[in-house]
């Protein structure tokens, strides 16, 4: 598989508006983009760094696995999210190595792109998205 950078580093929040005033007035960085992730329960405000994004979570329904992260361990790092070139060969790369997923098909993600969650006993705790953009 191909992994071209990473993406974004989300980041789960109990509210947007205050992460996104110290990220753009206080850290000068520029806000990328806002929208609601039906599929996912989560709103999304990208802050743009480099070829890079923070992206603020923020849960729509307290049932969501973000709204559950909120509950549980409260603000902060949710996880990383890799681009890759191709997602459907990057998931069964990992099927056929026996890596363990939570998603066994991509599905649909913020900005168009597909996307698949590695599980983090996988990946030595750390929670890894692939994603891929529309071309
Ligand atoms: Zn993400």
């Amino acid at each position: 598989m191909k992994v071209k950078r990473i993406a974004h580093l989300g980041i789960a929040v109990k509210d947007l508006e205050p992460p996104k005033k110290l990220y753009t007035e206080g850290l000068g960085l520029k806000l990328a983009g806002e929208e609601v992730v039906e599929a996912q329960k989560v709103k999304v405000s990208f802050i743009q760094v480099g070829e890079s994004n923070l992206e603020l979570l923020l849960p729509t329904q307290p049932d969501s696995a973000v709204g559950k992260f909120l509950e549980t361990k409260g603000e902060g790092f949710h996880h990383l999210a890799l681009e890759v070139e191709d997602i459907h060969a990057a998931v069964a790369e990992l099927k056929a190595m026996g890596v363990r997923l939570i998603d066994e098909k991509p599905r649909e993600g913020a900005h168009g792109a597909l996307v698949a969650f590695i599980h983090p006993k996988a990946t030595f705790g750390l929670l890894v998205e692939l994603c891929q953009y529309p071309h």
